[in-house]
């Protein structure tokens, strides 16, 4: 008899009993108490819940910005959770793209440097600034600073600049928080299209509900805890998003 068995696919994510506490005795604010959650490659999940409630402490800690008090990180097969910070700034080099709410773009420099600049630090580029700026659809904007672009323009560019080292994990915090509605479903399309034709993995944390139904899959999070985790059959496209 032959039996065959599918090799066991690592999953891209994989934390288990993950804690979190900052400060310590009196002072002690725990922020994840023991999370266990798997997130296979090329999910696009959103996370979900108030604000306190942990999520951007959640993606700190999967993205190696901040590390976990107690519980195994493991990411691609490699466990971070008890790197230094020499090894976690080399981890966030070669794995994680972030997007944060507030765009962070160097004001000195344009939208081609501000894209350019990562790939110089980390010393791998997928493809020239110019290339990345234009499939985020800013082929017209290469030389423009920071102050001279919309907000939904910045976010692109900050998407662009996330995609430089072509990251198998995109990790994204309120990523339309500061956008109007028609801008924010726009930079919700691009992530999502950019995310599949890359086929990233994607977490997206926001305390939008409405921005769950473009989800493959939702967690929700209350008080440093998972307290709900639903696959999406259908997810919608963004564009049609109502908030
Ligand atoms: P969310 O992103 O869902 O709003 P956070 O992960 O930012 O939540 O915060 C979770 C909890 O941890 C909150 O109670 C917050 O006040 C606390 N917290 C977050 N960062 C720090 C920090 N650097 N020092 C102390 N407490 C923090
Ligand atoms: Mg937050």
């Amino acid at each position: 008899m032959i039996v065959r068995t599918e090799p066991p696919r690592e999953p891209a994510i994989l934390l288990d009993g993950v804690a979190k506490t900052y400060g310590s005795g009196a002072a002690a604010v725990p922020a994840l108490r023991g999370i266990d959650l798997m997130i296979a490659a090329g999910e696009f999940v959103v996370v979900l819940g108030p604000s306190g409630s942990g999520k951007t402490t959640l993606l700190n800690v999967v993205g190696g910005i901040d590390s976990s008090t107690a519980g195994r990180v493991v990411v691609a097969g490699e466990d971070i959770s008890r790197y230094g910070a020499d090894r976690l700034t080399d981890y966030r080099r070669r794995h994680v793209g972030f997007v944060f709410q507030f765009f962070n773009l160097l004001p000195a420099l344009t939208a081609r440097e501000n894209v350019e600049v990562i790939a110089e630090l980390t010393g791998a580029a997928s493809a020239p600034g110019a290339d990345l700026l234009r499939a985020v659809g800013l082929g017209a904007r290469l030389d423009h600073f920071p102050g001279a672009l919309s907000g939904g323009e910045q976010q692109r560019v900050a998407i662009a600049r996330a995609l430089v080292k072509a990251p198998p994990l995109l990790l994204c915090d309120e990523p339309t928080g500061a956008l109007d509605l028609e801008t924010g479903r726009q930079v919700l399309t691009l992530l999502r299209q950019v995310s599949r034709d890359r086929g990233q993995t994607v977490l997206l944390v926001t305390h939008n509900a409405a921005i769950a139904g473009m989800a493959d899959r939702v967690l929700r999070m209350r008080s440093g805890t998972i307290v709900a985790d639903e696959c999406v059959a259908s997810p919608r496209a963004p564009s049609s998003l109502e908030w």
